[in-house]
């Protein structure tokens, strides 16, 4: 285990490493990983997560194998911790950048700005103009506005069309309400571009966040030949990029949507030459990141146990509320229980977990059987990583971006 992304150039780069592999932790390894980290540092307090870069190298390895020829852009709005984005860069990935500050990041990681998609419909003219300056040269558009202003700050930009999913795939987070050209709206703005001067080079959608039905890549990209069909007939023959986004989730999810995505891409798509790219956020940071954190407080009603704990809804469990998650925890009866700290008492009464900011909102967890917890015990969230730290805010003093990050991984000899 290492404590800070610093120490990452030294792991990738180590020569121990040679000839070997990145693999997760065994759960349980994970476990006493995190009782070390709590007992060895007994005045820390503070909340810390654990990112398993093993857990990052496999899902890559996963994405690698399952979809060879969609080449993942890692959407950095997911979760931006650095050590994280390292390890990505340093497996190969490549970047969606929704800002100046996220391509500033990603920039400084030594990431070539072809490797960035600066995937945000709707951009600031600043920060377009700051994109020409770097040579992140592909972005996308759903509007006629957009054209005007990248045809000023960066005409020799490459265009994606960000079409509307016809189908929202179940999705957790729809983002069709907000982008993606309606059907009738991509002649003319196809049109526009061209007679702006502007390369589209291909078409982008995104089926949703946290999506749950895998047909809706099949509809979608179905969808995207019919616009290339469009393209073509406006005398545009230059597309030749298809980006399907994110909407991925690891696990048997995974399998689904790559074996939707492969046999509709085998479908539509058949003729060489074409790029075919995607943009999965949750897919790697999700189950990449635990977050452990302190018991602060304890109030005992009856039967009813309430605890308040030093992260909450204004810091990186916003989740509950923007990404619509429900999180799951796991207590360490540390104050009672040292040599078992995972037992806490084979009784388990109905609790409810607050965040520490004074606001009754602030509330992670409710009708949750809980052992008997101390005050210094620890509760720990496994599979935090998406759409967490990277949302939270200082609300009330509680300031989540200073929420340390201990790495670890372990090793296979390939
Ligand atoms: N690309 C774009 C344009 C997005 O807006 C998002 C999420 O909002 C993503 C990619 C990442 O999506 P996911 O985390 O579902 O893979």
């Amino acid at each position: 285990m290492v404590s800070n992304h610093n120490s990452l150039q030294v792991i990738l780069g180590a020569p121990g490493l040679r000839g070997k592999t990145l693999t997760a932790l065994p759960k349980d390894g994970l476990t006493s990983l995190i009782q070390s980290i709590i007992f060895n540092k007994q005045d820390l307090k503070e909340p810390f997560y654990v990112l398993d870069l093993g857990v990052v190298a496999s899902l890559m390895d996963q994405w690698t194998r399952t979809l060879p020829t969609v080449r993942p852009f890692y959407a950095v709005k997911c979760n931006p911790n650095p050590a994280f984005l390292g390890v990505l860069a340093a497996l190969g990935s490549s970047f969606d950048c929704a800002s100046r500050a996220e391509i500033e990041t990603v920039l400084s990681l030594g990431v070539s700005p072809d490797r960035i998609v600066y995937a945000n419909p709707c951009k600031a003219e600043s920060h377009i103009k700051y994109a020409a300056s770097v040579g992140v040269n592909l972005t996308t558009f759903d509007s006629k506005e957009e054209i005007v202003k990248i045809r000023k700050y960066h005409p020799n930009c490459d265009l994606l069309i960000r079409v509307k999913s016809p189908d929202d795939g179940g999705a957790r987070c729809p983002l069709g309400p907000k982008y993606g050209a309606l059907p009738d709206e991509i002649a003319p703005l196809l049109q526009a571009a061209q007679t702006a001067g502007l390369t589209v080079s291909g078409i982008s959608f995104h089926i949703g966040s946290g999506a749950t039905e895998s047909g809706a890549y099949k509809a979608a990209i179905a969808a995207a030949k019919g616009v290339f069909d469009v393209a073509s007939q406006l005398g545009m023959p230059e597309m030749h990029v298809l980006n399907i986004g994110g909407g991925f989730t690891a696990g048997p999810q995974f399998d689904d949507a790559a074996t939707a995505v492969k046999s509709a891409i085998q479908e539509y798509f058949k003729e060489p030459g074409l790029t075919f790219i995607a943009e999965p956020g949750r897919f790697f940071a999700e189950s990449a990141f635990t977050l452990a954190t302190n018991i602060i407080g304890k109030r005992v009603r009856g039967e009813l146990r309430e605890y308040w704990i030093n992260d909450g809804v204004y810091g990186s469990m916003n989740c509950i509320l923007y990404d619509h998650a429900t999180v799951n925890a796991t207590p360490f009866a540390c104050t009672s229980n040292r040599e078992n700290p995972r037992c806490g008492g084979a009784r388990t009464y109905c609790s409810t977990v607050f965040g520490p900011t004074c606001d009754a909102l602030d509330t992670v967890l409710t009708g949750h059987q809980l052992p008997e917890l101390q005050v210094n015990d620890w509760l720990v969230f496994p599979n935090m990583g998406a759409y967490t730290a990277a949302a939270g805010s200082n609300f009330n003093g509680f300031n989540t971006s200073a929420i340390t990050t201990h790495l670890t991984y372990s090793t296979n000899a390939s």
